[in-house]
């Protein structure tokens, strides 16, 4: 049977040559792949002259072998700077003259290599294998190799550093197996030279060391056939599960026996099904989370949109409030100046019809005002003035506003103040009013029998309402707090509804029946008013036709 030695070169040299055809025949024409193809049957040569070198014992044959082994080792660094300008779209290689002087010094070490002495002299045979005795410029040869393999790898790092895309993994993938292969023929023919220099197995150790060639080779190759390269992270999965392979491929090559083989061969198996399976899962689960990423950009540009729009209709909003405001005022104004009879006496009907007119038009100036009030919240425009004032005189005035009210409707309307009158504190008076004055409407509006209280107080820390609208905690952090609860003994609110009252434009399924009008829009402004007094609203109610109440907290001491 053949040796280690040649079944090792046969597969080294298969993979070399099927990548660079693999890589040409997928695009014969693109600069990047026929370099490459030339890098590998460089490569190809190269590992074949070695390997020959160690067969062949005619002594002219020796002298091409070890010629060419100088040469095509050359080749390589240059086809290698090449494949990686090409790759990087390195400007200079757009220029035919810079091409062609590039060539200049490989021709040259040609003509010096094949056809003169300086570069290789001769060889004398040991019995560690041959020993070139090298020419009095060989020193040209060691400039060219390093200038060429320095130029590939300076320019690949500097372009990692700035590209982003596809590219970059390329790169990544080409670095990888340069690491590999000048790691291993490092480690094997410079560290461990002596080490194996007496061994048995000499020309195979030192022949390891020149094979690694090919993991620069398939990982290059393999850069440009892949479609999609994906990540980093499926980089060393894949080189993880590749070495494993690679051991366990050398472990069954140099198996004793065909016990040995055997059980070897089943470990290999085994090994690559795994490393597969390990590799498609990291792959699945990258692809996962571009998806995932995609979804999120694409659900962030839609969010986007969606604010414009939003934006747009605030604006509309905006525009058309204060387009109705003037003829409403007017309309307003009008119909109250016809009912106190400044334009002379009415008859009953017309003014049971001015007063309809004149409820109406006050409907839809609230109406107006709390969409405007939307769209400054919405764009933040609304307005705000902070001074001093007294919780206990604001109630004082609503209760004056609204027991006419509550007196037609034959409802009771109860004020409980603290004994100890309660601090001033900092707010808006104007709206912290609005919002109070929308509780007891609301709960006048909301009731079929009994009444509204309200009630102020005094307490040591705040609560916690979480995004539902429901009690969840205390809150000490803002200190004492002012407590005003506007409670009815109305329709109340079943617990499902809770989570939505204060939403825009939101109103409970059986508020028709009692009041047709109302936008919807008060909890929402009122909400809006308290969070910019670092304070709290909320509604507690027992169900449905249980009562209600609508509770706001402001904290005592002023949070700017
Ligand atoms: P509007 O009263 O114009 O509908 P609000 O924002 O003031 O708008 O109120 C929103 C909804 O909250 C009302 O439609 C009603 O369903 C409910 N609501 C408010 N106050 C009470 C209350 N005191 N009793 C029962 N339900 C109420």
């Amino acid at each position: 049977m053949f040796g280690n030695d040649f079944i090792f070169f046969v597969l080294v040299s298969l993979v070399s040559i099927f990548m660079g055809l693999f890589v040409l025949l997928k695009d014969t024409r693109n600069r990047v792949n026929r370099n490459f193809f030339y890098l590998s049957s460089s490569v190809f040569v190269w590992i074949a002259s070695f390997y020959f070198e160690d067969v062949i014992r005619n002594q002219q044959w020796l002298n091409v072998l070890l010629r060419s082994d100088y040469f095509f080792g050359c080749l390589i660094v240059f086809y290698f700077f090449l494949f990686i300008g090409e790759l990087v779209e390195l400007k200079i290689l757009s220029n035919k003259i810079i091409k062609v002087a590039l060539y200049l010094p490989s021709m040259l070490l040609f003509w010096m290599i094949f056809f003169t002495d300086l570069i290789v002299k001769g060889f004398e045979i040991l019995p560690g294998g041959l020993n070139p005795i090298l020419g009095s410029l060989e020193i040209i040869y060691e400039i060219f190799l390093v200038v060429f393999l320095l130029a590939g790898s300076i320019i690949a790092a500097i372009k990692y550093r700035k590209i982003v895309n596809e590219k970059r993994v390329q790169l990544a993938y080409i670095f990888t197996g340069l690491f590999i292969f000048i790691f291993i023929a490092i480690l094997i023919n410079v560290v461990l030279v002596d080490l194996i220099k007496n061994s048995v197995n000499y020309t195979f150790y030192s022949r390891l060391g020149i094979y690694s060639v090919i993991f620069l080779n398939v990982f290059s190759g393999y850069a440009i056939i892949k479609h999609r390269l994906l990540n980093i992270k499926i980089i060393y999965t894949e080189l993880l599960a590749l070495g494993v392979i690679v051991l366990s491929l050398v472990q069954l090559f140099t198996a004793k026996g065909i016990s040995e083989f055997i059980s070897q061969g089943l470990i290999f198996v085994a090994l690559t099904f795994f490393a597969y399976k390990l590799v498609r899962s990291v792959e699945v689960e990258i692809e996962r989370k571009e998806e995932l990423q995609e979804m999120a950009t694409r659900l962030a540009q839609a969010n986007d949109q969606l604010r414009t729009l939003d934006n747009a209709k605030t604006e509309f909003i905006s525009i058309a409030s204060h387009q109705l405001r003037t003829p409403i005022t007017a309309i307003k104004g009008f119909s109250s100046l016809l009912l106190e009879g400044s334009y002379g006496e009415v008859s009953e009907s017309v003014h049971s019809a001015l007063e309809k007119v004149y409820s109406s038009a006050e409907r839809l100036v609230d109406l107006v005002e709390d969409l405007l009030n939307v769209s400054r919240i919405e764009s933040g425009r609304m307005q705000f003035t902070f001074e001093k004032a007294s919780v206990e005189k604001l109630i004082k005035e609503l209760y004056d506003n609204f027991i006419l009210i509550a007196k037609n409707k034959k409802f009771y309307l109860d004020i409980k103040l603290p004994e100890n009158p309660l601090p001033e504190i900092v707010m808006d008076y104007s709206k912290i009013r609005e919002l109070v004055s929308n509780f007891i409407d609301n709960a006048l509006k909301y009731t079929e029998k009994g009444g509204a209280t309200v009630k102020a107080e005094l307490r040591e820390e705040g609560v916690v309402v979480d995004e539902n609208g429901f009690v969840v905690g205390k809150k000490s952090e803002f200190g004492k707090v002012i407590r005003i609860t506007v409670s009815d003994t109305g329709i109340g609110i079943p617990k499902e509804e809770i989570p939505y009252l204060f939403k825009k434009f939101s109103r409970g399924k059986d508020v028709s029946r009692l009041h047709v009008g109302g936008t919807g829009l008060g909890l929402y402004v009122g909400k809006a008013i308290a969070e910019t007094h670092h304070g709290q609203v909320w509604v507690e109610s027992d169900g449905a036709g249980k009562g209600s109440r609508f509770i706001i907290e402001i904290p005592v001491e002023h949070i700017s």
